[in-house]
């Protein structure tokens, strides 16, 4: 059974009224293509529950009160250092049409998972605080600080300051919240001082003070740290499965941290966790403010979105992806498709897994599937003659991506291109050769089909005592100038008065 059916049936047992599954980023920075991974693992679940007729809603917090700890290097030092260390929500917008900065991050991510088939409703974080369904939290939190400290100590074996207390206020001097430090609580206010040199990275303006760290409707004054966050957060909004990368499932991660204060502080049952491993692109795992080539944006790119699906919904959660675009990944990406689709459409026995990451994969309703294998397609978009074809079969969406790959990863030896004059490399065919040349340029006055055409190709080079490997170079070089290229038979018959003379005049070249 498919996994996120595994886990639905498991699900189903605890018999909730609700299946809340949520998932969350901070939108930083263009967002990497890894974090697309949670999105759709957390789609899987919530259809899957919805298949096993479990009632089930799923959200997507976006944290844009976290605060830029780091700048992009994508963008004008000059113009954005001066935010770091505030709340991203308070940051202009990188470009004209958006609120603010994590507004404009978070629609560009939001426009990808929308495109791969992910629809959760939004939430955001600031709205979250703005509701005051985070105030009672923030309040126990609080109060029972010294159980908090007592959670970082046992699970990071290290002495926590007594001066240290579960929030972040906000600035209200430099608008910052990175460089505050509370120290004090009394039940209604806490005091903190926003510190000059605490951080290498940016710099406070020594404001001491005190505020309420309830928000209001006059606005948020400050924010809990994320990890306690994470755990309050699940509370106010509800959520029953929520997973995450191994980076913070693994042991003395910040889930740790996050269960230990649902059970000894706020009094509320951990969703179901998911585990999952990374996303690699080229071996490497890549953050928000680096990597500019695997934007999640970047990947639509290059895949379409079916198929970027289907590469995330095939992979096993405990396996990471190592996805390397160059060489022969994409294709064999769309083959795999392509026997997942057949296993789909298939009557009788089928492999029941594979039919149901296919289904898993679409993302709006299931439609039929190209027959054609995509490196076959790939010549064919590299023949001008084919063009039509193309059209005519609806192939031109996937022919588009066949193109980018060609273009940007496929190898030297899987382009070609019909040489206006002969090329030089024929002096290294033999007589032989040459004769079949001629046999061939005969035999290309009648009408052929190229499948029966191919098989031709193969009996002629017999009669003639050529190995099919030197006939195939022969066949190859006067036309493309390399000793292989696409079928044969199908290059040839598309080309055919081109190619009939072609031959003629290399089997008369003396060599
Ligand atoms: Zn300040």
């Amino acid at each position: 059974m498919f996994w996120a059916d595994v886990v639905a049936k498991e699900l189903k047992k605890r018999k909730l009224s609700l299946e809340w599954v949520d998932d969350m980023k901070t939108p930083s920075g263009r967002v990497h293509v890894g974090a697309l991974r949670g999105v759709v693992i957390h789609d899987l679940v919530f259809k899957a529950l919805k298949d096993a007729g479990v009632k089930t809603k799923y959200t997507y917090i976006f944290d844009n009160h976290d605060p830029m700890d780091s700048l992009p290097v994508y963008l004008p030092k000059e113009k954005f250092e001066k935010y770091l260390g505030m709340p991203l929500y308070k940051i202009p917008s990188p470009e004209l049409g958006f609120d603010n900065y994590a507004q404009f991050y978070a629609e560009e991510f939001m426009s990808v998972f929308n495109a791969i088939g992910c629809h959760p409703e939004i939430i955001w974080a600031t709205d979250l605080y703005l509701s005051r369904k985070m105030n009672s939290l923030i309040k126990v939190c609080l109060d029972k600080t010294d159980i908090i400290r007592k959670i970082y100590e046992e699970v990071y074996k290290k002495k926590i300051s007594s001066d240290w207390y579960p929030f972040q206020a906000y600035c209200p001097n430099c608008g910052k919240v990175s460089t505050t430090k509370v120290y004090k609580w009394d039940g209604e206010f806490v005091y903190f001082k926003c510190t000059v040199n605490g951080l290498g990275w940016t710099k406070g303006c020594g404001y001491d003070g005190k505020v309420s760290p309830l928000s209001n409707k006059k606005g948020i004054n400050g924010k809990l740290p994320w990890k306690v966050e994470w755990a309050c957060k699940w509370k106010a909004v509800g959520v029953t499965v929520e997973g995450a990368g191994k980076d913070h499932m693994s042991r003395g991660g910040s889930h740790d941290i996050a269960s230990l204060i649902c059970k000894r502080v706020i009094n509320y049952e951990v969703p179901y966790p998911l585990p999952y491993e990374f996303f690699l692109i080229e071996g490497k795992k890549m953050s928000s403010s680096k990597g500019l080539g695997s934007s999640a944006k970047e990947m639509l790119k290059i895949l379409p979105s079916e198929i970027l699906r289907f590469l995330m919904v095939k992979t096993r959660i405990n396996q990471a992806i190592n996805f390397d675009p160059a060489g022969d990944t994409i294709p064999k990406l769309f083959d795999d498709y392509q026997l997942a689709g057949q296993e789909y459409f298939k009557k009788g026995q089928r492999d029941k897994d594979l039919a149901r990451i296919f289904e898993l994969s679409q993302v709006d309703k299931i439609e039929s599937l190209p027959k054609i294998r995509f490196m076959t397609l790939a010549q064919w978009v590299q023949m001008p003659n084919l063009q039509n074809k193309i059209r005519e079969e609806g192939l031109e969406e996937w022919a588009k991506y066949a193109r980018i790959w060609l273009d940007r990863y496929a190898s030297e030896s899987v382009k070609f291109e019909i040489q206006k004059k002969i090329p030089k490399e024929v002096k290294i065919l033999n007589k032989k050769q040459k004769a079949f040349l001629k046999k061939v340029a005969e035999e290309l006055t009648k009408d052929w089909n190229a499948e029966e055409f191919q098989k031709k190709l193969y009996d002629w080079a017999k009669e003639l005592d050529l190995s099919s490997e030197k006939a195939f170079q022969a066949l190859y070089i006067p036309l493309i100038g390399k000793d292989h290229g696409p079928k044969a038979g199908w290059l040839i018959l598309e080309y055919k008065e081109f190619v009939q003379k072609r031959f003629q005049d290399v089997s008369f070249v003396q060599s």
